[in-house]
């Protein structure tokens, strides 16, 4: 007890903290410059960097611990701004509402959660679920169980039939007539009914899916499925409660409407023509490309059954346009915002995103930028996320390669820490 005492008023005298970390790093990448350090000490104090130092520095005190990275290059935690936390694909998915409970769903997710942390996402949004999302974001903020740091939408938004109308499909007894509560709006009125609601249930993003959608039990995968007034009822009201909106669109028009309202993030884009393109850029919308869901969902939808058979003509016509598309807007300015759709595909195999978006044209470097530093800004998490410095959350990820040579390594995360804490090493 005595001791306890004297080291916490020695720590309250000097500022000594209990125990630093130590990570020696052979490369570091420095996601505000782009550029690729060599050589680097990243010091650890509580959940915090305290300092990056030029070589390898050796601590003083004996009670600090030494992490060698000098065989690996060590990076900021990534950021995917599009996952499911609460599940995941599987041929039996369309049953899961009928035969899973809340707390059945919340075992999964704590699974995925663990999973997607261990791949070194230190850091995602949530783009909808059921509402077992905003208690794991709570959970996993309290150190209870752990995870990535989330940032959810709770349920989105959609209309009635539309992709987020949860009762698509059912037989007519089990369709109810869902409404703002549930995330179903048909007015400008249900529409700030919709996003107070999500309010109240403790979400921090709004999710609304401006077109139809390749997954949900309906025939089109691309119209636009809000007026121009529900759409800005939405934007407008969300921003008065502080959150910012995130549009599922695959079509152009559902698109456009979504652009010009001020949404902060268009999800897929699959159809997205130069016209659309040059719309995002004055907006300064981000395109979150979910690359991988595309092609997971084309490739699954040549299983006979493992999607209901409505949906296989949308997965093979829209699911393989994503990367193309991708490659274009990407060509023609258009901001882009590092996200995977994770749950269309498993969880935990995020990375392969980077290898697509190097694939479609864009430089290693700026991939990895735009999984850090840009979706960082993109959640108001500047100066805490995204970049290796003093002052900022101790969220680091390391990988055996350097990612500039070989984009593939970003799939094998070998070394995480996320606020201080070593999860895998
Ligand atoms: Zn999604």
């Amino acid at each position: 007890m005595r001791t306890w005492v004297l080291l916490l008023f020695a720590m309250g005298c000097f500022g000594l903290q209990a125990q630093n970390t130590y990570l020696h790093c052979g490369k570091l990448i420095d996601t505000e410059n782009g550029k690729v350090l060599k050589e680097k000490t990243i010091v650890v104090s509580g959940n915090k960097i305290r300092k990056v130092q030029d070589g390898y520095i050796t601590p003083k005190n004996n009670t600090d611990i030494v992490v060698d990275l000098k065989g690996k290059t060590v990076m900021p935690g990534l950021i995917d701004m599009h996952v499911h936390i609460e599940g995941e694909t599987s041929p039996t998915k369309y049953l899961d509402v009928f035969t899973k409970n809340d707390a059945d769903v919340a075992f999964d997710a704590a699974a995925i959660a663990n999973r997607t942390l261990m791949a070194g996402f230190t850091t995602v949004r949530d783009l909808g679920g059921s509402g077992v999302n905003v208690a794991l974001r709570n959970a996993i903020a309290k150190g209870r169980v752990p995870g990535p740091r989330i940032f959810t939408a709770e349920k989105a938004i959609g209309t009635t039939g539309g992709h987020a109308d949860p009762t698509n499909g059912r037989k007519k007894e089990l369709m109810g007539d869902p409404g703002p509560a549930q995330g179903v709006i048909n007015s400008a009125a249900d529409a700030r009914k919709a996003v107070r609601q999500r309010y109240k249930n403790g979400a921090d993003w709004i999710k609304i899916t401006a077109t139809g959608g390749v997954l949900s039990v309906a025939k089109n995968g691309q119209n636009p499925q809000f007026t121009q007034e529900e759409v800005d009822a939405i934007v407008s009201t969300a921003k008065e409660y502080g959150m910012k909106v995130a549009a599922h669109a695959h079509g152009v028009e559902g698109m456009q409407r979504a652009i010009k309202a001020g949404v902060a993030t268009i999800e897929h884009g699959s159809l997205m023509d130069k016209e659309t393109a040059a719309l995002m850029k004055k907006y300064n919308t981000y395109l979150v490309p979910t690359i991988s869901a595309g092609k997971y969902v084309a490739q699954k939808a040549k299983i006979p059954g493992y999607y209901p058979e409505i949906i296989v003509p949308k997965a093979l016509e829209i699911g393989s346009k994503i990367q193309d598309m991708y490659s274009m807007a990407y060509k023609e300015g258009v901001p882009i915002a590092f996200g995977t759709d994770a749950g269309v595909f498993p969880h935990g195999e995020n990375g392969k995103e980077f290898g697509y978006m190097v694939e479609a044209g864009m430089p290693a470097m700026e991939t990895l930028q735009s999984a850090t530093i840009t979706n960082a800004k993109l959640l108001d998490m500047e100066g805490s996320l995204g970049v290796l410095k003093e002052g900022y959350i101790a969220d680091i990820v390391a990988v055996n390669e350097d990612p500039t040579q070989n984009i593939t390594t970003m799939e094998n995360v070998v070394f995480v820490m996320k606020e201080g804490v070593i999860y895998k090493d």
